[in-house]
C-alpha cells in the first residue's frame, strides 16, 4: 500500500481536515504527492505573475488556514502524461463523493464532466465548494 512522504504529509495537514480525509483514503490505493496545500502571500502573488494562478493573495483557495484547496498529483510525476493526471482527478473526486464531498478540479473548473472546454488547466487542482 502506498504512503505519503514527509513533504506530502507535512504539506496536507495545512488543509482542511475535508481534504486530508479524501487524501489519507486516495492513498491507500494510488501512490501520489501533496505539492501544496496552505499558500503564503509571497509565494501567491509569484504564482499570479508568472500567469500560474488567476489570483492575488489572499483570494485564493490555497490561502486560508486550514487550506480549501490542495495540489496533488500522482506519484511518479509527470506533466505531461494528461491522460494519468485526469484519470487520477476522476479517483480523487469519486472517493470524495463517497464520502459525501464535492470537490472541484482544475481540469474542469465549471464541472460540467468535460474536460476539452477546460480553459485554465491546474491539473493537481482540487477545492472545496465555496460554501463548503
Ligand atoms: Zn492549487
Amino acid at each position: 500500500m502506498p504512503k505519503f512522504g514527509k513533504s506530502s504529509r507535512n504539506n496536507l495537514k495545512s488543509c482542511d481536515h475535508r481534504l486530508q480525509l479524501v487524501f489519507n483514503e486516495v492513498i491507500k490505493h494510488v501512490d501520489c504527492s501533496v505539492l501544496e496545500g496552505y499558500r503564503g502571500e509571497e509565494r501567491q502573488n509569484r504564482f499570479y505573475d508568472e500567469g500560474k494562478s488567476k489570483v492575488r493573495f489572499p483570494d485564493g483557495r490555497h490561502n486560508k488556514l486550514p487550506s480549501r484547496a490542495v495540489d496533488v498529483t500522482p506519484y511518479p510525476v509527470d506533466w505531461d502524461d494528461r491522460e494519468r493526471q485526469t484519470l487520477f482527478a476522476g479517483f480523487v473526486l469519486g472517493v470524495a463523493r463517497g464520502m459525501g464531498l464535492v470537490l472541484r478540479w482544475g481540469g474542469d473548473w465549471d464541472q460540467d464532466f468535460k474536460v476539452m472546454d477546460n480553459k485554465f488547466d491546474d491539473f493537481p487542482h482540487f477545492e472545496l465548494k465555496l460554501k463548503e
